[in-house]
């Protein structure tokens, strides 16, 4: 065996899968920070993490990810504020990101594409779902990364991740341009756009079928929000959210999804 081979067993034993828990719910604890300073165009390297409440310093003993938030019950150690239930789910969910990655795909590039691809959702989800903003960093600044995974995926091409993320956002992006122009307010955010051509360069042409996906969510979810729970037609809809969930199933599930609608729909043409 190589020694490939040796981490691959590892990797999806059960003590490489604690292992792979414990490492995502580290790096949740690190996208939380993401997540709260972004969108507020903060560092996310200094300062080190304090409470927002009575801005005392966290120390390490009580920012160990997961058992921290449930010993403290929620709560700030200093002065009791309470600690959002968020910063406990988005290091969990980072947790079973990382040991589903490496269960289903093994020790693999394709794991890391999964986790990587995956946790970059994670946080435009909870960034526009909290402060409607998806940020540039996450959207253009992964773009390259996207592409580099398209360079040595067996399944899509370079070009095709290149001709998808780069060329077709950008014609979105003068579609929503002109649009501005015409009718004076945004029909699909920028952010928006920028989120299409990340997840162009890492989903290549099935990035379609993963804006199919979140559309149809999304309008799902945004006819109840008006009509059920009375916001009103000018509630501004967290679109990314939807293609955050789009892209995931698609990646996951794209192939079965395309081969059950070709089979079932397509098969008297
Ligand atoms: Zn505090």
């Amino acid at each position: 065996m190589s020694f490939a081979d040796y981490l691959n067993v590892f990797f999806q034993s059960k003590i490489g899968l604690i292992f792979a828990f414990v490492l995502g719910s580290m790096f949740g604890s690190f996208f939380n920070v993401c997540i709260y300073r972004l969108p507020k165009e903060l560092s996310i390297i200094k300062p080190r993490s304090f409470c927002p409440s009575c801005n005392k310093t966290i120390p390490w003993y009580y920012n160990i990810p997961l058992i921290s938030w449930l010993y403290l019950r929620g709560k700030c150690a200093y002065c009791g504020a309470k600690i959002s239930f968020r910063y406990f789910f988005v290091e969990l969910l980072t947790a079973l990101i990382f040991t589903f990655g490496v269960y289903k795909f093994g020790f693999s590039l394709k794991a890391l594409e999964f986790i990587v691809l995956t946790s970059l959702m994670l946080i435009l989800f909870f960034t526009d779902l909290y402060e409607r903003i998806l940020p540039d960093e996450i959207t253009l600044g992964f773009i390259p990364i996207g592409l580099i995974f398209a360079y040595f995926s067996p399944e899509r091409g370079f070009l095709e991740s290149l001709v998808v993320g780069v060329i077709g956002a950008g014609l979105l992006f003068l579609l929503a341009y002109i649009y501005l122009k015409i009718k004076g307010i945004e029909g699909m955010g920028m952010g928006d756009v920028k989120m299409l051509a990340l997840m162009g360069t890492f989903l290549g042409k099935k990035a379609f079928l993963a804006l199919m996906i979140g559309s149809i969510i999304g309008t799902i979810v945004g006819l109840f929000i008006i009509y059920v729970l009375k916001k009103g037609r000018h509630y501004e809809i967290p679109f990314g959210c939807f293609l955050a969930i789009g892209t995931v199933i698609t990646y996951l599930y794209g192939d079965n999804l395309i081969h059950y609608y070709v089979t079932h729909f397509l098969q008297h043409y």
